[in-house]
C-alpha cells in the first residue's frame, strides 16, 4: 500500500517535471537537433584530422607495418568509441531536455516526436507528454 503510494507520487512528480506545452516540446526538439549537429561536426572534425594525418604520413604509415596497425587500431577506437560516446551524450542530452518518456523511458525524438505533437501522448505507452 505504502509502496503504491510512493509509486503514485513518483509518477505524479515525474508528470509534473515532464509535462510541457506543445511549443516547449517543439523548442526542446530543436535544441536536441542543435546538440546533434554540434556533436556530428565535432566527430567529423576528428574524422577529417585522421584523413589529414594519413596524407603527409601516408608513405611512412604504409612502409612500417606496426605503424599501419597502430593507425588502424587508433582509427577503429575513434570510430567505435565515437559512436558509443555520441550515443551516451545523446541520451544525457535527452534526459537534460526532458524528452524521454517518464513512464517507459523511450526517447521522444525524431520519428516519435511527430506522433507526440499530433496526439500529445507517447507512441509506445500512451503516457501524456504534452499539456493542452
Ligand atoms: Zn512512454
Amino acid at each position: 500500500m505504502v509502496e503504491n503510494q510512493k509509486c503514485h507520487n513518483y509518477r505524479t512528480l515525474s508528470y509534473l517535471i515532464f509535462a510541457m506545452t506543445k511549443d516547449e516540446f517543439i523548442s526542446r526538439q530543436e535544441t536536441m537537433k542543435h546538440y546533434g549537429h554540434k556533436i556530428a561536426l565535432l566527430w567529423l572534425t576528428g574524422f577529417g584530422a585522421f584523413a589529414l594525418c594519413s596524407v603527409p604520413f601516408g608513405t611512412y604509415i604504409k612502409q612500417n607495418e606496426w605503424v599501419q596497425s597502430l593507425f588502424a587500431i587508433c582509427f577503429l577506437i575513434y570510430f567505435v568509441g565515437g559512436i558509443v560516446f555520441i550515443s551516451l551524450l545523446n541520451r544525457r542530452n535527452q534526459k537534460k531536455l526532458g524528452i524521454i518518456c517518464p513512464n517507459c523511458a523511450k526517447p521522444l525524438f525524431r520519428t516519435s516526436a511527430k506522433s507526440i505533437i499530433a496526439t500529445g501522448k507517447c507512441g509506445r505507452c500512451g503516457e501524456k507528454i504534452i499539456n493542452g
